[in-house]
């Protein structure tokens, strides 16, 4: 069965300070390195997660197999940097609630990022794990639903919301272009009530929206797919389901939308 992963990062270690500052690293070496990597782990194509903005102002070489998605400025430069991702022919823009400190009063000006975005044509990404120091200062599902009020741009809700799984589950089912991730979770919350849920959302959603990914370096690609294999045995998800997960999902979501 062909594999797509959508969440992988750059640098090959999971140090997050490295992933933020990775422009003063050798990113067309490391691109190239990720692209052989996936091969080597039988996975066709992957969604690169890159968190620094600075990329833009480089020169990078993106091989045919990784699709490559940055952040922007939040804080400031945000206009300049989506013209520069659409320059460079990126669609999917990613947004980190809790790295990059988005509380609630920001939430207007991500909604005017979002409005930018759209009319690039865009995608967004925002992270969508559940916890931290800043546990009830945070909450990626809650922005998605208040950017998708007003501004109709697709979302992928990174890591499918963690204990949030429902909350992200239900807001796919009432729009049909917000996605969510599979990755991280299944590792992170194996053997929680938090699994069971997720099952009952893939399910839910009849296989649609949910896409396959790793989160690597943070989870090997090895260790995630172990990870889905299991959760898709103990629950009984069908074969049809987990072809929708692992490939079709997303052939789909990039013929709409990249
Ligand atoms: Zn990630």
């Amino acid at each position: 069965m062909k594999i797509i992963d959508a969440h992988v990062h750059l640098y090959p270690e999971p140090i997050i300070e490295k992933e933020c500052t990775v422009s003063e690293e050798p990113v067309n070496d490391l691109l190239m390195n990720l692209s052989k990597k996936i091969t080597k782990n039988n996975i066709s194509q992957a969604v690169v997660y890159i968190l620094d903005e600075k990329i833009l102002s480089q020169d990078i070489t993106i091989p045919k197999n990784l699709i490559v998605s940055t952040t922007v400025g939040i804080q400031k430069n945000y206009q300049l940097d989506i013209k520069k991702a659409s320059y460079k022919n990126i669609k999917i823009l990613k947004i980190l609630p809790y790295d990059q400190k988005i509380f609630r009063k920001q939430y207007p000006k991500i909604r005017e990022l979002a409005q930018l975005a759209k009319d690039q044509k865009m995608v967004l990404s925002i992270c969508s794990t559940y916890g931290s120091k800043m546990i009830y200062d945070t909450n990626g599902v809650e922005l998605a639903t208040y950017i998708k009020k007003s501004v109709d741009l697709p979302i992928i809700l990174a890591h499918g919301g963690g204990p949030k799984i429902f909350d992200a589950m239900s807001i796919s089912l009432d729009y049909e272009d917000v996605f969510l991730d599979l990755s991280f979770s299944l590792k992170y919350w194996w053997n929680s009530s938090v699994i069971k849920d997720y099952a009952f959302a893939v399910k839910k959603l009849e296989g649609s929206r949910c896409f396959y990914g790793s989160d690597y370096p943070y989870v090997s690609f090895k260790e995630s797919m172990s990870y889905f294999l299991k959760f898709i045995t103990k629950y009984d998800i069908s074969d049809e389901d987990k072809k929708q997960i692992l490939t079709n999902n997303f052939e789909e979501f990039k013929k709409r939308y990249l």
